[in-house]
């Protein structure tokens, strides 16, 4: 693991039980890592393993096998006092504001609650801190005294945001931030979230269903279908020159709001037909030959492995061997010469 790595992932599965002897293979076999002060967006639609990568990440719940390091400590061999300790370095932010709140509890004790557990602060410190954090988030230090459900979606998620950097951690997992939120409210909660990342160095993995929402905020793009990532690059990068039919797809799917994302969406072909197939049966070969409009032959036999395409550009398609530039990428750079 490089010095630049916050988080390493290997190999990481996480397999539910289902009725009858099946298995929900929620997450199959997925290696990334994510550097330090970087945004990492992990996308795909639901049920492709994304929030269950970033719950494993917390261990708010045991993979099923794999190995997930943080700042070079294997963080599955912890004993359960050493977790605690480093609990306070890894944080969440939830989706859902209305639910993610204790509605009995003021504001200032659902911020003031991981101070509790973890500081050992006298009440006027602690409520100064609370005061503190609600002031970074944008809000008013009096708040602490009202009730969640005295707030907007937008007011709530900063509540949680607060609660969420309380400690000062080095990283958060941002599960589908903004994704409960009016379009407009959504970009100031993005502003906010980048706004404290650059503030206190932090590092995230923000976890959403579509491209778009992830496109100003990563520095990274990572793409999961069916338990497997299946594409990993560079933000700018993924926009312009999706390798993944999945992604050119999903990218297809967004909307775009800016004259790159929409020459990437006019080049695209490609279209999501149906829903995707269960994780309690995935398909034989590539997981995404029942949709993909290139699919060939092998794909129904072939599981196409992770490859490095061009540098840093990693992509699980058979189509894209390691180490060939896709025509796109090699119009592209013989442009810039
Ligand atoms: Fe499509 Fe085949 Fe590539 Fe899978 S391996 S994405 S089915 S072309």
């Amino acid at each position: 693991m490089g010095q630049s790595e916050l988080i390493e992932i290997r190999d990481l599965t996480k397999h539910f039980p289902a009725s009858r002897g099946a298995v929900v293979r929620a997450v199959d076999g997925v290696t990334f890592s994510i550097r330090r002060g970087e945004t990492l967006g992990l996308v795909g639609e639901s049920g492709c393993g994304k929030t269950t990568i970033g719950r494993c990440l917390l261990r708010l719940i045991e993979p099923t096998s794999g190995a997930i390091s943080f700042d070079n400590r294997d963080l599955l061999a912890l004993g359960r006092g050493e977790l605690r300790r480093l609990r306070r370095r890894m944080q969440i932010i939830f989706q859902d504001p209305y639910s993610s709140l204790n509605p009995r509890m003021k504001v200032g004790a659902i911020i003031g609650e991981p101070l509790s557990i973890h500081e050992s602060l006298t009440r006027q410190q602690r409520r100064d801190r609370v005061a503190e954090l609600l002031t970074l988030v944008g809000l008013a230090p009096d708040y602490a005294n009202r009730y969640p459900h005295e707030f907007s979606g937008g007011q709530r998620q900063r509540i949680g945001i607060a609660r969420a950097i309380a400690l000062k951690p080095d990283f958060i997992v941002a599960d589908e931030p903004v994704s409960a939120l009016d379009v407009s409210v959504q970009a100031q909660i993005v502003n906010l979230m980048q706004d404290l990342q650059s503030q206190f160095g932090l590092t995230y993995l923000f976890i959403s269903h579509g491209l778009a929402v992830v496109e100003h905020i990563s520095t990274r793009v990572g793409v999961m279908y069916l338990g497997k990532l299946v594409e990993l690059a560079p933000a700018a990068e993924i926009y312009s020159n999706p390798l993944h039919p999945y992604t050119q797809a999903l990218l297809a799917a967004s909307p775009a709001p800016d004259p790159d994302a929409a020459r990437a969406q006019k080049a695209a072909r490609v279209r999501l037909a149906g829903d995707a197939p269960t994780p309690l049966n995935p398909p034989s070969g590539c997981r995404f030959h029942t949709r993909c409009p290139a699919a060939i032959e092998a794909c129904r036999k072939e599981e196409p492995p992770l490859v490095e395409v061009s540098p840093g550009h990693w992509a699980a398609c058979l189509l894209h061997p390691a180490g060939v530039e896709s025509p796109a990428a090699t119009v592209r750079s013989s442009n810039n010469t």
